[in-house]
């Protein structure tokens, strides 16, 4: 089974569908602290675009925004501020999760709310939403608001987008329209649609100023979509059978076919696929994308799921009881269903997943860090950790890790100005560690406090999210 929509569609109803209001209260259930004048003395600020670390710094934080950044004896504290002792600490920018769900539209169940303190105790302070549809637009405007009012403690929504497949061109070209009517900030496609609706999509989404985003469809070499102008590229969609000596016949196999058949026949290709890997053909191709400004986001995190099923069961991860109920029947389920065979193929995607990040991160290939959460066994906030580990090991340095997930989603997002590094004026959505993440990515999990958007959470505060969030799932 491949890393795609058909899993996270896997389809299940609960009874809580109404629940959408009760879950807004859960989430509201420890609001805020104040914005107030924050002062983090004596800290070391990790420049995450040069690999710089400058120390000791006084960061000075009022109103939600960095507004000095100083040697220490030059500090001019206002009295009222609140001290932050960063000595031997590391300030580094919050972190982003580039390809979350906080929405079920196919099984019907009550969004994903559930999940944001998970992000907001590790530390992910903006997250992009994958798929909505025009009333999770809504909801996402009301979460913005509930942030910046300082009763949600949640992830900033950086960018929420509204998937688009088409019964035709002309019709995907209509809810391109309508995607842009309702707020989307990009246009999301799917492995199953066909080329040509999806070349609608393309024209359409231009014509509206939206990017296009998703998986580079089944039927359409990878080239072809960042030629084209897909801005990002999800799960390394089609870059096993770009990286391989048979992209020309599989996809020719696949010629006429769209929808579920299309993927099926994708699908049922992967061992072939992984088999005729070329590295010299992968290293050519990485050449080219690298030149197109295609984003490559990998989700390595999902491709890692064959460690889960080797795992067992996953009730004896501390961090199970985070997740809401039904979250835990969809993951069992999926579980129960993942055979021997699926195993075995994970196992040879994995390390070639490895070795095309690290290919087309030599070429210069941007690669943001995403996690796909909450798929199974995928837990939001210590995925994106998790998911930076992994591209330590594809070859990214920590630094370079941090930046995937940091400034490079800021600009790509276009929010370079107000988010992405520790700068004067820039949005106070801040990580403060213990230890050197640029020594060793492991120490980014190492959270002493978090500012979100100027708002300061302690270690105990933090703890206290998380006892908060699976108390909420135990009633
Ligand atoms: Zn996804």
């Amino acid at each position: 089974m491949r890393a795609d929509v058909a899993k996270w569609m896997v389809s299940l109803v609960t009874p809580c569908i109404l629940a959408w209001l009760a879950c807004m209260a859960v989430a509201q259930a420890m609001p805020l602290p104040q914005r107030q004048t924050i002062a983090i003395t004596e800290v070391t600020v990790i420049d995450v675009e040069h690999g710089r670390s400058m120390g000791p710094r006084t960061v000075l934080v009022d109103d939600g925004r960095i507004v000095a950044i100083v040697a220490p004896h030059d500090a001019n504290i206002p009295a009222p501020a609140r001290r932050v002792d960063g000595r031997g600490r590391f300030l580094i920018p919050g972190l982003v999760d580039m390809h979350v769900h906080l929405f079920n539209l196919s099984s019907r169940r009550p969004p994903n709310d559930w999940s944001f303190p998970l992000y907001v105790a590790n530390g992910v302070t903006g997250v992009r939403e994958m798929r909505g549809d025009a009333a999770s637009m809504l909801l996402v405007k009301r979460w913005r608001k509930a942030l910046d009012d300082g009763e949600l403690a949640a992830p900033r929504i950086l960018a929420a987008g509204i998937a688009v497949y088409g019964s035709s061109p002309e019709d995907a070209a209509h809810q391109v329209d309508a995607a842009a009517d309702a707020g989307a900030d990009f246009i999301k496609v799917f492995s199953e649609i066909p080329a040509s609706h999806w070349r609608a999509v393309l024209a359409a989404a231009q014509a509206r100023s939206l990017p296009v985003v998703g998986h580079a469809p089944a039927g359409v070499p990878l080239l072809v979509t960042a030629e084209a102008g897909q801005r990002s590229n999800e799960h390394l969609m089609q870059a096993y059978e770009a990286c391989s000596s048979i992209e020309a016949p599989l996809l020719e196999e696949r010629r006429g076919l769209v929808g579920d058949a299309l993927t099926a026949r994708r699908d049922a290709q992967e061992a072939r696929t992984l088999a005729a890997f070329d590295l010299g053909i992968c290293r050519n191709v990485a050449k080219v994308i690298a030149g197109t400004g295609q984003v490559q986001v990998p989700t390595l995190v999902l491709a890692d799921e064959d460690s889960l099923a080797k795992n067992g069961s996953p009730r004896s991860d501390p961090r199970w009881r985070y997740l809401r109920a039904d979250e835990h029947t969809r993951w069992e389920r999926f579980l129960s269903g993942y055979t021997a065979e699926d195993a075995a193929l994970a196992k040879r995607r994995w390390p070639i997943a490895h070795q095309i990040v690290s290919v087309m991160h030599q070429a210069g290939v941007p690669i943001m860090a995403g996690t796909d959460s909450p798929m199974p066994g995928v837990y939001p906030g210590f995925a994106l950790h998790d998911e930076m580990e992994m591209l330590v090991e594809s070859g990214l340095t920590p630094r370079e890790a941090l930046y995937s997930a940091t400034l490079e989603p800021a600009r790509f997002l276009g929010m370079a100005d107000t988010r992405g590094t520790v700068e004067v004026g820039k949005r106070a959505d801040l990580v403060l560690l213990d230890a050197d993440p640029t020594k060793d990515i492991h120490n980014a999990r190492r959270i002493n406090a978090v500012l979100l958007d100027g708002r300061l959470l302690r270690r105990a505060d933090l703890d206290a999210l998380l006892d908060e969030a699976a108390k909420a799932q135990a009633r």
